[in-house]
């Protein structure tokens, strides 16, 4: 065993990716599996592959370019930058867009290579991330629909990110509307209708999602079970899939109070400390470089995290019915934000069971 690791559970990960399979197919919808909180590990894709999933989305290129197959589409979840143009349209499919000058570049880009890029043209509600107002859609998708080398494939909304905006059937009745107007105006046929994240689970649970929404994008209530705008655990999704172990590399009785003139810590900031007389404190392997402590759960429910540095986390373990040893593993639980960051550091091994 090497630590400290991220341990994907694979079964479990294939039983929940088939509950979310079987209930958008229930709900008329389909979903691309967002993957960029993982970013885009093979391993973890495939098993979506595996579990059937032929569309794959993520907000950053070189993940996109790790996912290849040739029977799969790929989405950019992040608006293109301008500097990326040509790899967004080598890499990707489908992009998600809400300016006419990128969209521009994204045309030029697509008939030099011969190709017709996807847009999807966002339309902002309330969340105010990415997406023009709803005042201005059906101007900018004209703008838009001028450049031949990109099709106007569908219209999106985002929710639960900048704002923490919840999707309701009023807001995305405005993406809705907009879609209508702009295909009528325009003559034409839009396929997707693109209505959110993990956080519009609930409206198909309570069957308020408008009709017309056929689409969704989902990467959390996939691996984590829970839909994201009420914290409801989906039924027969599991909520541990991941987990974290570190390894103990201290393990001494010491006071629970600092000895000396208190400045700052090693992140720079104030600290302060209640004395709880002495107690057994493990150090380990793993620090604020890969993940922060109050985005992780300790699945011993008797220990503390006390503290973290670049490289080092401190838990108390005084009053845990296990007894740790020097080189034992401690787990944890994780969430959303450490899913991210343990993914992204390498200095994490990726294991799987
Ligand atoms: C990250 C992201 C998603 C997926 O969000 P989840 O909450 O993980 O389902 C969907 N759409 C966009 C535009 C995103 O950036």
């Amino acid at each position: 065993m090497k630590y400290p690791a991220l341990i994907t559970n694979k079964a479990k990960l294939t039983e929940n990716i088939h509950t979310i399979n079987k209930f958008c197919n229930d709900h008329l919808k389909k979903y691309c599996a967002v993957t960029k909180c993982f970013c885009a590990n093979p391993e973890i894709v495939d098993v979506y592959y595996k579990a059937g999933v032929r569309e794959f989305a993520d907000a950053r290129i070189p993940n996109l370019k790790r996912i290849n197959y040739p029977d799969v589409a790929r989405w950019l979840l992040r608006l293109p930058m301008l500097s990326e143009i040509e790899d967004v349209v080598k890499y990707s499919d489908i992009s998600l867009n809400s300016e006419v000058k990128i969209v521009a570049a994204l045309s030029e880009a697509a008939l030099k290579l011969g190709k017709k890029h996807k847009i999807i043209l966002m339309i902002d509600v309330g969340d105010l991330r990415e997406g023009v107002l709803a005042e201005n859609a059906v101007e900018t998708a004209g703008e838009m629909l001028k450049y031949e080398g990109i099709e106007l494939y569908g219209i999106g909304v985002n929710f639960n990110c900048f704002g923490g905006i919840i999707p309701n059937v009023e807001n995305v009745s405005i993406v809705t509307e907009k879609a209508r107007e702009i295909a009528e105006k325009y003559g034409i046929d839009i396929p997707v209708i693109s209505g959110g994240n993990s956080g519009s689970m609930h409206l198909l649970t309570d069957q308020t999602m408008p009709s017309e929404v056929n689409y969704l994008r989902l990467g959390e209530v996939v691996f984590f079970g829970r839909e994201t705008s009420y914290q409801q655990l989906i039924e027969n999704m599991h909520e541990d899939i991941f987990r974290l172990e570190v390894e103990i590399i201290e393990l001494q009785k010491k006071p629970s109070m600092p000895i000396g003139e208190a400045g700052l810590n090693a992140l720079g900031e104030k600290v302060t400390f209640i004395d709880k007389g002495d107690m057994l404190r493990a150090i380990v392997a793993c620090g604020r470089q890969d993940v922060y402590m109050d985005k992780i759960t300790p699945l011993d429910e008797k220990i503390e995290i006390l503290g973290q540095s670049s490289d080092h986390m401190i838990i108390d373990v005084t009053h845990s019915d296990k007894k740790y040893e020097v080189g034992d593993a401690i787990s944890f639980s994780i969430s959303y934000a450490s899913l991210l960051s343990l993914s992204t550091s390498e200095y994490i091994y990726k294991l799987y069971e």
